[in-house]
């Protein structure tokens, strides 16, 4: 299965990608999580990233594709893989139809109210990814991942304040790239979650279970 996962900050992406690669054994390959491994890297590449992730901009398409390339090759697992956080703009979308072709998109939505709420109480391990709640989702040990015993952290921008811009950001971009994979008449999976303390499980089988109609589970 060669998917991609779209949906507005705090819509469970993180959440469910990790599960769909646990139940399916494809590889995740996050675009976020990729950046912030290379800027820990004290190379031209690492300080080049740096400047547009520190300002919350966009990384140059042809920088992001040139990773995500390497990313894509690196992957081992024969089940295929989710992308998340890419594509973000048509010429990445435009990049990846030359690189492999998309067996389906599967598109989260939910409303404002449930990100804000969601996302202003969100933990993420620090070595892993691995995403927490403090009121919905909590770790069996306070502060610590359940999968790998990291430091669970606060992301910066996971404030009310910027929030609600990164809802916008997010609709502006994304819009033209699903009319993109409409048009390509790319397969949909879609999940609107309306239930703030939905436990995570009920979208991952709603999702399986839509990939599996498509035979693609
Ligand atoms: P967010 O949800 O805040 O955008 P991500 O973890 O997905 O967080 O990405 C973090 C940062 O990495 C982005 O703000 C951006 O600077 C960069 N980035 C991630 N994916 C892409 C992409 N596909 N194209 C350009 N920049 C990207």
């Amino acid at each position: 299965m060669k998917a991609i996962i779209f949906g507005p900050p705090g819509s469970g992406k993180g959440t469910y990608a990790s599960r769909l690669r646990a139940k399916l054994g494809v590889d995740v390959i996050a675009m976020g999580d990729i950046f912030r491994e290379i800027m820990k890297e004290d190379s031209p590449l690492g300080k080049k990233v740096k400047q547009y992730v520190e300002k919350g901009l966009l990384v140059p398409d042809d920088v992001v594709i040139e990773v995500l390339k390497q990313r894509l090759a690196k992957s081992s697992s024969k089940k295929g893989f989710i992308l998340d956080g890419f594509p973000r703009t048509l010429e990445q979308a435009n990049a990846l139809d030359k690189i492999v072709a998309i067996d389906v998109v599967i598109k989260l939505t939910a409303p404002d109210s449930i990100i804000i709420e969601r996302l202003s109480t969100r933990w993420i391990c620090k070595s892993c990814g691995e995403v927490y709640n403090v009121r919905y989702l909590k770790p069996k040990v306070e502060g610590l991942c359940d999968r790998c015993g990291g430091q669970l952290y606060q992301r910066p921008d996971d404030t009310a304040k910027v929030i609600k811009e990164r809802i916008q950001v997010y609709e502006r971009q994304t819009q033209q790239i699903l009319q993109h994979y409409k048009e390509k008449k790319v397969q949909f999976v879609e999940f609107k979650c309306e239930i703030l303390d939905m436990a995570p499980d009920v979208a991952v089988e709603s999702i399986l279970r839509d990939l599996k109609t498509l035979k693609l589970a």
